[in-house]
């Protein structure tokens, strides 16, 4: 698969400016990626928090690289200055390659995707960086189908080196090729995989947190399935990486994977996920899931 996205490396156009939609975990990940690797990116939330958050996480990322002394603290305030928050549209008419990263809701995604594609220019690249939803489904209410492609990172995104690069029926090359580009210019491997719900990790995983979810429900303890799957040699259990990823956006992503393949992952009553998310348990992003955090 490498190799295919080798092929498409060579064939494409500049990507020096990017925006990323949404500041929350992925969103904030993106734009730490990328200023980190010298691209700049504007950095793009409809609330205030949010922004200052990402912010945060970025500025903790880019301290901890300098504790490191593998940064200066002028490069670390230099790469700072690539990222550029912003609650407007106002730059985005020279952005070549636009990164999608809001709340895993169809219909917000079409909303924000339709909205932006009216203010890029027309060479402008659109991504999602959705975690489960058809790129095929994404791509219906855009006027440019062809410019159009998934861009999916994985959490925390500044240590993990995959991103799919989903190519929908109408996405064309040249999509492909700057997405690629855009995905090795961050110092990320990326692999071309051709679209349906969850793609290729999403449709291993998910089945994974669906086994762990009856286990749950079936009266086991969650730390002792945690410290099992980690000598098995994972490097965190099902509970942690459900923290990690969020409960909301865990049981929003299973809808969807249950919409796509209901004979393998639809489910009667409430999952024990689904419980926690009904009880305001969301992981780390507000500090209390399986685990609690300060
Ligand atoms: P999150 O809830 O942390 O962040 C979502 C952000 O989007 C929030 O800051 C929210 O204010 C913002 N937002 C909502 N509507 C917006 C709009 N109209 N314009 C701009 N910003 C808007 O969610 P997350 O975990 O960062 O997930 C974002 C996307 O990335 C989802 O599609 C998710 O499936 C995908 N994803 C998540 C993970 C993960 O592990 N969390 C991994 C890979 C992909």
């Amino acid at each position: 698969v490498k190799k295919k996205a080798g092929k498409y490396e060579k064939q494409s156009q500049p990507v020096n400016q990017t925006a990323v939609l949404g500041a929350g975990i992925m969103g904030g990940g993106i734009a730490y990626q990328s200023a980190s690797r010298g691209t700049p990116i504007l950095m793009k939330d409809i609330k205030d928090e949010a922004i200052e958050l990402g912010l945060k996480e970025a500025r903790k990322l880019f301290s901890k690289q300098v504790e490191r002394k593998k940064l200066t603290a002028e490069q670390m305030a230099e790469k700072l200055t690539n990222i550029r928050p912003t609650l407007s549209y106002g730059d985005f008419g020279n952005v070549d390659l636009v990164v999608e990263a809001v709340v895993e809701n169809p219909k917000v995604k079409d909303a924000v995707l339709t909205e932006v594609e009216g203010l890029v220019s027309e060479n402008t690249i659109l991504t999602s960086n959705t975690s489960t939803i058809s790129i095929n489904r994404l791509a219906q209410n855009l006027k440019r189908p062809e410019n159009f492609c998934g861009m999916h990172f994985f959490n925390p995104v500044h240590r993990m080196p995959l991103v799919e690069v989903i190519r929908g029926e109408k996405t064309g090359d040249a999509a492909v090729a700057a997405t690629v580009a855009y995905a090795r210019a961050m110092g990320k491997t990326p692999i071309v995989v051709n679209d349906c719900p969850g793609f290729l990790v999403n449709r291993v995983l998910f089945p994974y947190f669906g086994g762990f979810s009856f286990l749950m429900e079936q009266g086991a303890d969650f730390q002792h399935v945690d410290k099992v799957m980690e000598k098995f040699g994972w490097p965190m259990g099902p509970a942690y990486l459900l923290d990690v990823v969020g409960l909301d956006t865990a049981v929003h992503a299973n809808e969807v994977m249950a919409e796509g393949f209901p004979d393998r992952m639809a489910r009667e009553g409430k999952t024990a996920i689904q419980v926690m998310f009904d009880n305001d348990r969301l992981g780390q992003k507000n500090d209390k899931g399986f685990y609690a955090y300060e």
